[in-house]
């Protein structure tokens, strides 16, 4: 099973980090040695700036290789809500140099994950995801806002890698990704319905 991460998916996400729009999806993955088996981080004692991002996740159900976007519907069967838990700071100093992040954001656990829920049960080209901190909306977005929607992440990642069942895609996340602190809990909401608990321990 691999993870694989879309990077400023969401033009307001872009806008607050200061970076360009990319032309193509810009790819990034976890090992799954990312996925968090019960939603509770203990903080990382390498970063002091560990920041959550949510973002809507699928789940890959077929073997997907040169996919067309036409066909990429038949690829995936399921939708969740995931946090791509990012070390800020020493992502910071790997873009700087022009290294490689996967310390910043392939760490163990850096990958949380709700339960799932059947993809026919959403309109996906217009869903709404929100996210609580400590009880304060801090993330709001909606798929229509996607730089790059589902269809395409598939189509253009199958070019590189094959998608293999169990497989989950990080879509990409809206603005108002901000740092946790131990004793800190996260909601995401999918469609106003409870799906992912975290807390930071
Ligand atoms: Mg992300």
């Amino acid at each position: 099973m691999k993870i694989l991460c879309i990077g400023k998916n969401y033009l307001d996400h872009a806008k607050e980090m200061n970076s360009q729009v990319p032309k193509n999806p810009m790819v990034f993955m976890k090992p799954s040695t990312a996925l968090n088996p019960d939603n509770k981080l203990t903080y990382p004692d390498f970063t002091s700036n560990l920041h959550y991002e949510l973002e809507i996740v699928i789940g890959i159900s077929k073997i997907a290789k040169n996919v067309d976007v036409e066909e990429a519907s038949n690829y995936y069967d399921k939708i969740g809500l995931g946090i791509d838990f990012t070390a800020r700071d020493i992502q910071a100093k790997c873009k700087e140099k022009g290294h490689p992040w996967e310390r910043a954001k392939a760490f163990d656990n850096s990958a949380s994950l709700s339960e799932w829920r059947p993809k026919e049960s959403y309109n996906l080209k217009n869903l709404n995801f929100s996210l609580l901190l400590n009880d304060k909306e801090v993330q709001k977005g909606n798929s229509n806002k996607m730089i790059f929607n589902i269809n395409t992440i598939i189509s253009y990642t199958s070019q590189f890698f094959t998608l293999e069942p169990e497989d989950l895609i990080f879509t990409g996340t809206p603005a108002g990704v901000g740092p946790v602190k131990a004793g800190d809990q996260l909601q995401g909401y999918l469609e106003g319905e409870l799906l992912l608990n975290v807390s930071i321990i």
